[in-house]
């Protein structure tokens, strides 16, 4: 049942439901007058409910009995459901961005236990020397649903049998081909750990679990290069796919990662707030001394190229254009040069175990469980400029 707000050639300017009977639809007004309509009607389907991004809360703050940061542990362990694999660690990912999801990112996010999820395009024998050290457990080998990407996938495993972690990765998880694909990889890869997305609704979320995927991909249009909003409409506010997401996902046996719109560390402990088992951070990890991206030089400060995978700049670089049929959904920045990438890790490490402080969870794992969100109008003063 959905609250309508515009139904064609009714005038009755009120909130009103739509109730739907064996043979004939019916609209029930507040009054409660009934209207029968025809099977056909054309209906403007609208959710009125609010959802919320990272910005729109904070945390409330809880009686603790943690003494100091150093107490918490933020390290989690997943017996995953479909692969059955056991994993323990930092759940934040790089994400598998080529300028984020580097070998030189991997090497430095293992030190903290951090997950990194590498590009597609890397060739086989650059990922080789990785995998041969401790890094290899927090790394993940990513595709996409082509054929070619499926084979680049068999590659990699006859190359690197005990790679743990697939990403399969693809703008829009909501087609059946996206399923399948899930689907046939669980049959190929069964231990295997696969990350499957993108999507930001639970009964997706549901489906590839059910389909085979162990953690789920959430997140369409809140990354901070993309342009998917602008350019067709679609999206769902970040903090509120995540809570709903979760729920669905632990229903089934699964996990989600937040995927995109952490912009500083706070935002990473809403995300795990709202429910997520990992997160996931793009433009967070731009910029630095591990990214990739054209180093340049701007009024004697330097920046580092940062863009989407679906921007112009990728699909120049790796497909020679931007197809005929498509639109180019990311864009192209100058990030500041933020010099080595341990040092931002620390900051956002220090800002979660300060959250959890707060909030009174001694662990990443009870955030959820000790987090009451505040919806507020503003996050924070920015008299002096943008706090970041
Ligand atoms: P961020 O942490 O930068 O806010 O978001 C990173 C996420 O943005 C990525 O993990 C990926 O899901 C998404 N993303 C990366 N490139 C693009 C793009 O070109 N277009 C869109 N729509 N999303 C992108």
């Amino acid at each position: 049942m959905y609250n309508l707000f515009l139904i064609v050639g009714i005038h009755k300017k009120e909130s009103l439901n739509l109730v739907k009977n064996t043979t004939s639809y019916a609209l029930h007004f507040s009054d409660s007058s009934e209207v029968s309509l025809p099977e056909k009607i054309i209906i403007m389907r609208i959710e009125t409910e609010l959802k919320l991004d990272y910005k729109d809360v904070l945390f409330r703050p809880k009686r603790s009995v943690l003494q100091s940061r150093e107490e918490v542990d933020l390290t989690r362990k997943f017996t995953f459901k479909n692969s059955q694999q056991v994993w323990e660690g930092v759940p934040i990912m790089a994400s598998n961005m080529d300028t984020v999801g580097t070998v030189e990112m991997a090497k430095a996010l293992a030190q903290h236990k951090i997950i990194t999820c590498l590009h597609k395009f890397y060739p086989i024998d650059l990922l080789l020397p990785l995998f041969e050290t401790t890094a290899a457990e927090f790394t993940a080998v990513s595709c996409g649903i082509k054929d070619d990407d499926i084979n680049y996938l068999a590659k990699v495993h006859a190359a690197i049998p005990k790679f743990k972690f697939i990403c399969l990765d693809v703008a829009n998880g909501y087609t059946q081909r996206f399923a399948s694909v899930v689907a046939k990889l669980r049959d190929i890869y069964p231990d295997k750990v696969i990350i499957a997305g993108n999507v930001v609704t639970g009964e997706m979320v549901e489906e590839l679990i059910l389909r085979g995927a162990d953690i789920v991909k959430v997140g369409i249009g809140s990354g901070s290069v993309c342009t998917t909003r602008i350019q067709t409409g679609v999206g769902y506010p970040q903090l509120s796919a995540v809570i709903e997401c979760s729920d669905a996902a632990h229903g089934v046996g699964g996990q989600i990662i937040a995927d995109g719109g952490c912009v500083v560390p706070g935002d990473v402990a809403k995300a795990f707030g709202g429910g997520a088992d990992f997160v996931m951070l793009g433009g967070m990890l731009a910029g630095h001394e591990q990214s990739d991206g054209e180093l340049q030089t701007i009024n004697g400060e330097q920046y580092k190229v940062f863009y989407g995978m679906s921007s112009e700049t990728a699909m120049n670089k790796y497909y020679g254009e931007v197809a005929g049929y498509r639109s180019s959904e990311g864009k192209t920045v100058s990030v500041k040069y933020r010099g080595d990438v341990n040092n931002t890790i620390k900051s956002i490490l220090g800002g979660i175990r300060s959250t959890c402080t707060y909030i009174g969870a001694r662990t990443l794992k009870d955030v959820s469980k000790c987090t009451t969100f505040i919806r507020v109008s503003q996050q924070s003063n920015e008299v002096f400029g943008k706090n970041s």
